[in-house]
């Protein structure tokens, strides 16, 4: 096991894209870390960077206390799994598993024995013999990981490893992993571009645009207080509300509502208001911002309330089924204690 270090990391394309950014990393031992962001971002090459797959244009990789940057992929051990798995068709499931004993010229034995344990512990025993193209999607993915366990690896990374599977296998697959990882207790980093399976997975989250870090930490953290207008744009399966609001006499001034502000800004000062409609509740009194409701959609045991306000935003909140509006009934939204944040109107960071 061992952690992972990354200083000054850049890795630029021979046409000049620099896909990872001049970036600074520490994943801890034993830590379940995700990259996240949009398509481009540099998530993959990251990865990429890391397994020696891609070779750093500037900046260092250690792994353990190893400089690994000069180092070749097949002697940092660290393993890989692939977006589309990249099993051999032509070989079983044993033979696919053991491959990377086989290359190390492992004995024979050694490689059944190696590929019956992994598949045991990975679900796998009874498919030994059959090929990649009689197996399920998620069958298929635990090969993969087999195979990238098989070998007595430091550090494990995970490229979209669930995006070919579909929602319900996906669910089952993101359980299955985590309990893997905790099994093992192996390093692993994980790109995805899933919100919801980094924070369901990871204990800590990088969030990443244009080759940078833009945010690093928790789920919790990064949900609860997303470091600017990006990450809270991009975190949360319904999007956070950013509204134009402006200090007044010691108050926030927001969608036509007044209400008390969480930092003390000098008066007149413009602010991108943030609240995640998961944290606003309907009251029938309180501090809260009034609307009429446009529009209803359902989520499930819940339903995403569009407000229309008196200055013409619109504000998101979710709401219980049973406390389900009407269409075009005036409610207020108060926001939760704490849960209300103001981002700089100039560069999008979070003030408070
Ligand atoms: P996705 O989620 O779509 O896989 P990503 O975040 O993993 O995206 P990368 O694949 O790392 O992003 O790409 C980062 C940037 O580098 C993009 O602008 C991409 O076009 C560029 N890029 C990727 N691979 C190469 C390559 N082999 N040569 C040149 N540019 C590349």
């Amino acid at each position: 096991m061992a952690r992972i270090k990354a200083q000054a990391l850049s890795t630029v394309y021979p046409n000049g894209v620099r896909a990872v950014d001049a970036l600074d990393l520490e994943i801890a031992d034993g830590e379940f870390f995700a990259l996240l962001g949009p398509s481009g971002c540099g998530k993959t090459t990251l990865l990429r960077t890391l397994a020696g797959l891609e070779q750093a244009s500037e900046g260092t990789v250690a792994i353990g206390e190893k400089d690994m940057t000069a180092v070749e992929p097949g002697r940092r051990k660290v393993a890989m799994v692939f977006q589309d798995y990249a099993l051999f068709p032509h070989m079983t499931v044993a033979e696919n598993i053991a491959y990377p004993l086989k290359v190390r010229r492992q004995p024979k034995a050694t490689q059944r024995e190696v590929a019956e344990r992994t598949a045991n512990s990975l679900s796998l025993a009874g498919l030994l013999d059959r090929r990649p193209g009689q197996l399920s999607g998620g069958q298929q993915q635990r090969v993969a990981l087999a195979r990238a366990v098989a070998i007595d690896a430091d550090v494990l990374l995970l490229d979209e490893p669930l995006s070919n599977l579909d929602a319900r296998l996906r669910l089952e697959a993101r359980t299955f992993l985590k309990r893997l990882q905790r099994e093992i207790g192996i390093t692993t980093v994980f790109v995805t571009h899933d919100q919801a399976e980094a924070l369901a997975l990871a204990d800590r989250i990088a969030v990443m645009e244009s080759g940078r870090i833009r945010q690093l930490g928790s789920p919790r953290e990064v949900f609860g207080r997303p470091s600017d207008t990006f990450v809270a744009n991009f975190i949360g399966s319904t999007p956070m509300n950013l509204l134009d609001g402006t200090i007044e006499g010691g108050n926030l001034a927001v969608a036509g509502a007044t209400l008390p502000t969480p930092a003390a800004l000098p008066d007149g000062t413009k602010v991108t208001v943030g609240i995640r409609p998961e944290y606003l509740t309907r009251e029938p009194a309180g501090r809260g911002i009034t609307g009429t409701v446009s529009t209803i959609e359902n989520l499930g045991v819940s339903s995403l309330v569009t407000l229309e306000c008196p200055d013409g935003s619109l504000l998101g909140m979710t709401v219980r089924e049973q406390h389900e509006p009407r269409a075009g009934a005036e409610i207020t939204a108060v926001p939760e204690q704490g849960r209300l944040l103001l981002y700089s109107k100039e560069d999008g960071t979070l003030l408070a």
